[in-house]
């Protein structure tokens, strides 16, 4: 049963009930470069109530450093250390998880996001946007040193890069397929765009093979991460969101209340369809509605 925060009461309520506050980002604070209207004062009045505040991404194209700076020209606040994106993870998941050795490589289809977390943790990697991926049609020669594939969105994938990424995960026994997330779309300029599984994808049918680990939201990665750096009381902490198979569905996996926005992706008639199964604990209009209580 998932509640409507409309009245004054339940918006008050919700304020009181919870001190950690988990947001997505794109849907729920902006759109693309653009604050969501009110949503900057709403942030700030969080802050000033001394609530603890992490933001988490499924957006690999981006460095935390650069989603820093981002945040600061947007004008909300936010520490460093409170941003965890899809690219972070996935470079801490080859780094911890995996203990990738120190002379393998990793080959990227991807942006700048991911290839700088990479280099942050010391692994060794290329592609990403280095790499033009021009055809013509030499050969491919096989890099045994390739340990892992990683793919996220990339705005200028062709098919020299698939080829590339088939030829080290056909050859390469062990050779890791990591997706940085899933989204099957994001939205941008209004509109929806294939995502990082729809660039996936070609590999997927073309080596007949799932990824071996696929990183952001659900993935519950980057909840361990922030768990282990708060102290968070599970049950005063809440996860907001605009997309139910991402968002709504990290919360609910690690057992935290859930908030879904309707500023997003996701409309009150999907939310509310009898074929929907991921349910939030409340929904709201936007999340700038709780300046009327604030
Ligand atoms: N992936 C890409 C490439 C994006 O640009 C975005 C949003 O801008 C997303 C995923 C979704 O990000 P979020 O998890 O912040 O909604
Ligand atoms: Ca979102």
């Amino acid at each position: 049963m998932t509640t409507k925060l409309t009245t004054n009461d339940t918006l008050s309520s919700f304020i009181d009930k919870y001190d950690n506050f988990l947001f997505d980002c794109d849907g729920v604070l902006w759109h693309g470069d653009q604050a969501i209207p009110g949503v900057i004062e709403v942030m700030n009045k969080l802050r000033a109530k001394n609530k603890r505040i992490c933001f988490v991404t499924n957006n690999s194209t981006t460095s935390r450093v650069n989603f820093h700076k981002k945040f600061d020209r947007i004008g909300i606040e936010a520490n460093l250390d409170e941003i965890f994106s899809s690219a972070v993870a996935t470079a801490s998941y080859l780094k911890h998880i995996v203990k990738l050795p120190a002379d393998k490589k990793v080959y990227v289809i991807g942006m700048n996001g991911i290839t700088e977390e990479l280099g942050k943790e010391g692994i060794q990697s290329f592609g990403g946007e280095a790499d033009n991926g021009v055809w013509p049609n030499d050969p491919i020669p096989n890099d045994p040193s390739v340990a892992a594939v990683v793919v996220g969105l990339d705005t200028q994938v062709n098919y020299r890069k698939y080829a590339k990424a088939f030829t080290y995960l056909r050859n390469n026994p062990g050779c890791l397929f990591i997706a940085t997330n899933g989204d099957t779309t994001f939205p941008i300029h209004g509109s929806l765009f294939p995502g990082a599984g729809a660039i996936q994808a070609p590999l997927v049918t073309a080596l007949n093979r799932q990824p071996d680990a696929v990183l952001g939201k659900p993935a519950q990665n980057m909840m361990e991460a922030i768990f282990a750096q708060y102290d968070f009381d599970k049950s005063r902490t809440v996860m907001v969101g605009d997309r139910l198979d991402t968002d709504i569905d990290f919360g609910l996996q690690a057992g935290l209340d859930t908030l879904c926005v309707l500023t997003g992706v996701t409309s009150e008639d999907q939310l509310l369809s009898t074929s929907n199964t991921t349910n939030p604990t409340y929904y709201m209009d936007s999340f700038a509605d709780f300046s009327k209580v604030l």
